[in-house]
């Protein structure tokens, strides 16, 4: 019989987890058992014996390793030694049912085509545990251990999740560009985006001709997707882009990335309490989703960096999220009797301090504050009767600080020139975001979710560059 390539995912996730044993009994009674199959993956170890030998594969489709026997007789260990950790191999051979109580099923290998050797002496990643910081300097190799398995697995398994439950509520994703002319916002410092050469500029008046430049004018990489956004949901209703954003802030947190993915949906008709139901629904909906289906990544990242992390994600499915006006806040932090390092006055941005006491000591749970002070929020956020705050919305989560930043929009066209003024910005710039209250204008709202934000909260890991990739920061920008 041909032998046929099975993924491991095949064999892991439906069988060799203990707690699906039940499909172990379904398979040994099916004729899929006890059939020849080449596996493909990489060695995370191996031992010989006398007699026999083992390895286990792994081919990052999910946790578990596929044991795989080896008959000294059938591949010679110098052979087998050849697969060290680290190598990309294929083995063909019979699936059975194990003898071993770790795992439910086991290969008995017959042929072992080595792909790939990884020498032992210099590949990173030997078996022993590594810190999260020398895997940074790894990040080449990185996807290959088990913590970032999981990680990106769960990244994948949000990303997915987004799409998935705007598009079953009829939302229109669409794609805003990254390259954009207008200070969208002024949300955080540009990258510029030019191809006149640094050294030597074209200049008219002792200042950079931009007319010479590639887009005539000065380009810059996107902060946010919401301008276009709300042109294109003042046509389609209900919409939201996904993408890339950039933020030039030297800013060296655990939470700030200058490349990071923003998922911003817009919505027509809806007001600053529509908003926030609509934020809390979906914030709930990707959690429930990842426990529902990478519930075995969660576990391990639970087991090996935060403890109580099913507990944590389960107690924000339960709990209402709290609504509290921005100078309630002020009076809780004031009323606190806290040392803060930064001072709490109204009219002054909420610190990272403020915001984690507010969640973290004082509720209990995650928190949405509205109404901010104008002066602290952009132009485009609607201003309330009082003429001092704005209908502004920052949701707050426990360990993380804030997950989300919206707003209703300022749908009043004159309210809204009025405030670009006060702003200092350049009104000409700005023409086509201001024809869409002077045509049609209606009520609506939207917020920006950063992924790493969420994927921070849903893997328990505590610094933002181990839920991307290939993170991208100041003075860091290898692989
Ligand atoms: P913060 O106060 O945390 O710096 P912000 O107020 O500048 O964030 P917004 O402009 O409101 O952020 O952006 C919307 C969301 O994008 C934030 O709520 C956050 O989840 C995420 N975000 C913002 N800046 C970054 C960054 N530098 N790296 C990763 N995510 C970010
Ligand atoms: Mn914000």
């Amino acid at each position: 019989m041909m032998p046929i390539f099975a993924p491991l995912k095949k064999i892991g996730m439906s069988i060799m987890t203990p707690l699906k044993r039940h499909k172990v009994k379904a398979l040994l009674t099916s004729q899929e058992f006890e059939q020849s199959v080449r596996v493909c993956g990489w060695v995370k170890t191996q031992r010989t014996g006398k007699k026999f030998s083992f390895c286990e594969l792994n081919d990052g489709s999910g946790l578990h390793n596929l044991q795989v026997v080896v008959d000294n007789a059938l591949i010679a260990p110098e052979v087998l030694k050849r697969a060290a950790t680290g190598a990309a191999v294929c083995i063909e051979g019979l699936l059975v049912k194990s003898q071993g109580k770790e795992q439910a099923v086991e290969l008995q290998a017959q042929k072992l085509e080595i792909l790939g050797e990884a020498d032992g002496e210099t590949y990173p990643l030997q078996k022993k545990a590594h810190s999260l910081e020398f895997l940074r300097e790894q990040a080449h190799l990185r996807s290959r251990t088990n913590t970032f398995g999981a990680v990106f697995r769960l990244r994948n398994a949000v990303s997915y999740a987004i799409h998935h439950y705007f598009y079953q509520k009829g939302f229109v994703y669409v794609h805003t560009p990254i390259i954009t002319a207008s200070d969208t916002e002024g949300a955080g410092e540009m990258f510029a985006v030019t191809t006149l050469p640094l050294d030597n500029c074209p200049k008219l008046e002792g200042q950079v001709d931009w007319k010479q430049d590639f887009f005539e004018r000065p380009a810059h990489l996107t902060v946010s997707g919401q301008l276009n956004a709300e042109l294109a949901a003042l046509g389609l209703g209900e919409v939201y882009t996904f993408g890339p954003t950039f933020r030039a802030e030297n800013s060296n947190t655990t939470r700030h990335l200058a490349e990071f993915w923003m998922v911003e949906p817009e919505m027509a008709f809806y007001d600053l309490a529509d908003n926030m139901a609509l934020a809390e629904d979906f914030l709930k909906y990707l959690i429930r989703w990842t426990l529902d289906h990478n519930r075995a990544d969660i576990d391990f990242l639970q087991e090996n960096y935060e403890p109580g992390l099913v507990a944590k994600l389960e107690g924000v499915l339960a709990s209402d999220f709290i609504r509290l006006d921005y100078t309630e806040a002020v009076s809780i932090l004031q009323e606190s009797g806290r040392q803060f390092e930064y001072p709490v006055q109204w009219g002054s941005d909420l610190q990272s301090e403020h915001e984690r006491y507010l969640v973290e000591q004082h509720f209990g749970k995650p928190v949405i504050v509205i109404n901010y002070p104008k002066d602290i929020k952009a132009f485009y956020m609607r201003l309330n009767a009082d003429e001092k705050t704005v209908a502004a919305m920052d949701i707050l989560f426990p360990g993380i600080g804030e997950i989300i930043g919206g707003s209703q929009r300022e749908e009043r066209p004159d309210v809204l020139l009025r405030r670009l003024h006060e702003m200092g910005l350049p009104e000409e710039n700005y023409w086509w975001y201001l024809d869409t209250r002077r045509y049609g204008s209606a009520p609506h709202a939207g917020f920006g979710l950063g992924l790493e934000r969420i994927l921070m909260f849903i893997t328990g890991m505590g610094n933002i560059r181990d839920v991307i990739p290939f993170p991208r920061t100041p003075g860091n920008a290898e692989f």
